[in-house]
């Protein structure tokens, strides 16, 4: 039988106390020789916990030196942020507030942090992105709606004017953009279109005569809707449009030329008065993010001049020629909307932050928070129940997992700016969606786990889950909705699949299935099927290969799906009888993805200790997601029902692992009280906390 020491162990040599502690611990519950499955952890555990909640000794070294490795090259940049809040009680959000005050509270912590702290966000964007991600992660940590206003301004305005336009367009918008004198909107969803952009309805038609754009907006369907900063602060907006050419198109009818990027000034510039023929409308009280001022615009024949068209990818001449370095609508809407990826990118780092603030709180209250216990002994902390510890040490494990998927996608964004490189364009564009789709969606049901676990004091407001989720929920959608965004991570594997048997190359993330292709396609070994033991299972070639089974083997099935159904009910009718399918390829796909960029991160860490207790994260982070889809593994025999059980046994023991460790790993997190807030969730004195904001 395998030791159960975690890889890599070398004994008590060097050990830390607190490794130490740790092993020890483990070795009380689970005899060396024996399996997870002849044992009874769960009295053992009692025992051992029953004399309250504790640290581990050596502990803080723990929290510091992971904290230390987790902390990004601009750590300095966010406890500027923090600390520029911390010192302006003025700008700090009060759990209550009228949507009114919320937004004006929001445009004044945006102009405090550009005008007041000099943070200037346009230059990092364009300088360093991941050093402007981790300032928008930060100004989400002090307020969601802080968080997206940002993004509006920055990441949409801002980077529809740098990312669609041309030299004339920043030289006169860059610096207004940066130091916010010119507050701003993307107007892109209508009414009756969001997700479908291509079909979107208002028009903007070129006037030879006056050398203008005609913006309108056709009917009811399409004024624009939700549009961040059009119901109070914007100025102008970037309008998206079909452009129609008149007299271009056959036997001299206009030519409707695609969807393409305005800049349509919206508000006086010194009255602040909404200009002519535009009428702006207020969306009103949202069920979150109330910070944020989102409205409906509607153009009757507002005109603006040539200049306006963000020209990038497709040009108007004088005498109302068309241009493009690119050939067809299709390749020039890629084009438009690939640039947009920087939004996706913001979204899914944001996510990670909150997700960190909710398991922090669920966390520490869990470990603070008794009751019950063996007969004629002290209360247990709750985090002591195994049915707790399977609520939260998975999630507290994808926390780990996303934080280093996140980076790594934040450094091939930067890449792909730098370079250009088109295999690292199309990478950073199924990587964004995957992974913002995929994120967002497990932050969201988490965040409401983290409630639950938290019993009736997560119900207070002041303990933030309901702020929490109601802000983030609609993470899920905008920038591209989640259901959606998974379906383009599938078409894109599709392809990737089908340029594999003509011989292409694969694009980089993608390159398992090249590798291992031999591998994937033959039957699962009935052998290692039956493999039970730690070692084994604690194997990051053996978790690795079971993710990116487990992909394959959904892409080769879907491909087949979609050539058969594809001859009786079309293209369309095809995917749409595989959605499904197609949906749980996506998620798979980015699950491997996650799994690869965090054993890399295991692997990297310099410090040993550390690794170690990464590596338990990072196995508990494999063994539960392996776990939550093991009928899928069942069904293909890769797993006998032997290895099964043992997956199940050891994910409860690492479950038990982590939460020895809980409490350093949330405070590794290093997130400051001014992020955390939750009384119940601070790092000492909660209850006091707790019962003096109730005026105790
Ligand atoms: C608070 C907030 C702020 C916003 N800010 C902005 C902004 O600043 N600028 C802007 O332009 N827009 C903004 N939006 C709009 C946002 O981008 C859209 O809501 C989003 O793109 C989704 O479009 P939709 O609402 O039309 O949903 P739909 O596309 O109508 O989706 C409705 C449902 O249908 C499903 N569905 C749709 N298509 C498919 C498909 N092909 N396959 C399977 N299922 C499908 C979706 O999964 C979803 O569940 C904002 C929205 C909100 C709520």
């Amino acid at each position: 039988m395998a030791s159960r020491r975690s890889s890599g162990d070398g004994g008590d040599g060097d050990e830390s106390p607190a490794m130490r502690r740790l092993r020890r611990l483990s070795l009380h519950l689970l005899n060396p020789s024996s399996s997870p499955s002849d044992q009874e952890p769960e009295a053992l555990a009692l025992a051992a916990c029953a004399a309250g909640p504790r640290r581990v000794q050596g502990g803080a070294e723990v929290s510091a030196s992971l904290a230390a490795y987790l902390r990004g090259r601009h750590r300095e940049t966010q406890a500027r942020v923090f600390e520029f809040f911390q010192g302006r009680p003025d700008l700090q959000t009060p759990v209550e507030m009228s949507t009114a005050a919320h937004r004006d509270l929001c445009f004044r912590q945006l102009r405090a942090l550009v005008r007041d702290a000099g943070v200037r966000p346009l230059s990092l964007m364009a300088d360093d992105p991941s050093e402007y991600f981790a300032v928008m992660e930060a100004a989400g940590g002090v307020d969601i709606s802080l968080g997206v206003k940002f993004g509006v301004q920055y990441s949409l305005w801002g980077g529809s004017i740098i990312n669609l336009g041309t030299k004339k367009h920043r030289d006169k918008f860059f610096d207004g953009i940066d130091n916010l004198d010119i507050p701003g909107c993307f107007a892109m969803t209508e009414l009756h279109h969001g997700s479908n952009v291509q079909a979107l309805q208002t028009t903007a038609t070129f006037d030879p005569v006056t050398d203008e754009f005609i913006i309108n907006t056709p009917n009811d369907g399409a004024i624009k809707w939700w549009i961040g900063n059009a119901a109070v602060h914007g100025k102008y907006a970037t309008v998206f449009a079909r452009l129609i050419l008149p007299l271009q198109g056959k036997a001299g009818t206009p030519a409707d030329m695609g969807i393409h990027a305005f800049i349509v000034p919206i508000r006086d510039l010194e009255t602040h008065a909404v200009l002519p023929g535009i009428e702006i409308n207020d969306c009103g009280h949202k069920i979150g993010l109330n910070g944020v001022d989102n409205g409906a615009l509607r153009f009757r024949s507002v005109r603006i001049p040539r200049d306006n068209l963000l020209n990038r990818f497709g040009d108007v001449s004088r005498d109302g020629k068309y241009t493009s370095s690119l050939p067809t609508i299709n390749k020039r809407f890629a084009a438009t909307l690939g640039e947009l990826v920087g939004g996706r990118v913001g979204i899914a780092y944001s996510s990670v932050g909150i997700l960190k603030v909710a398991v922090t709180i669920a966390t520490r209250y869990a470990l603070l928070r008794q009751q019950f216990g063996p007969p004629k002994q002290p209360e247990i902390s709750v985090l002591d129940y195994q049915s707790h510890q399977h609520k939260l040490m998975p999630m507290l494990a994808s926390s780990y997992a996303f934080h280093f998927a996140t980076i790594y996608l934040v450094d091939k964004y930067s890449e792909m700016k730098k370079t250009n490189d088109e295999d690292v364009i199309a990478d950073v564009h199924v990587l964004s969606s995957g992974l913002k789709a995929y994120i967002t969606s497990y932050t969201a049901k988490s965040i409401s786990i983290c409630r639950e676990s938290c019993g009736g004091h997560g119900y207070a407001a002041v303990n933030r889950f309901g702020a929490l989720r109601n802000d983030h929920d609609i993470f899920q959608t905008f920038e591209g909705d989640n259901t959606v965004l998974l379906q383009q991570v599938a078409g894109d594997l599709l392809k990737q699949y089908q340029e594999k048997f003509k011989g292409g190359t694969l694009s980089v993330t993608w390159n398992y299935l090249r590798d291992s292709m031999s591998t994937y396609l033959s039957q699962p070994n009935p052998v290692t099927a039956r493999w039970e033991g730690e070692d084994h299972l604690r194997d990051p070639n053996f978790q690795l290969d079971a993710f990116r089974y487990r992909t394959f083997r959904l892409l080769h099935s879907v491909a087949a799906r979609l050539q058969k159904h594809s001859k009786t009910l079309g293209g369309f009718g095809a995917w749409n009888r595989c959605l499904n399918h197609l949906l749980t390829l996506a998620e798979s796909h980015i699950e491997s993805v996650i799994l690869a960029k965090f054993i890399e991160a295991v692997k990297s860490c310099p410090d040993e200790k550390t690794r170690q207790v990464l590596k338990l994260v990072c196995d508990l982070y494999a063994l539960d997601r392996i776990w939550k889809d093991i009928g899928t593994y069942r069904n293909v025999d890769y797993v006998a029902p032997n290895k099964a059980k043992a997956i199940h046994k050891l994910t409860d023991y690492l479950s038990y692992q982590v939460r020895l460790v809980a409490r350093e790993l949330v405070d590794a997190f290093d997130l400051p009280d001014l992020i955390i807030r939750a009384p119940i969730g601070l790092q000492s004195e909660a209850y006091a906390q707790y019962t003096q904001h109730v005026g105790f």
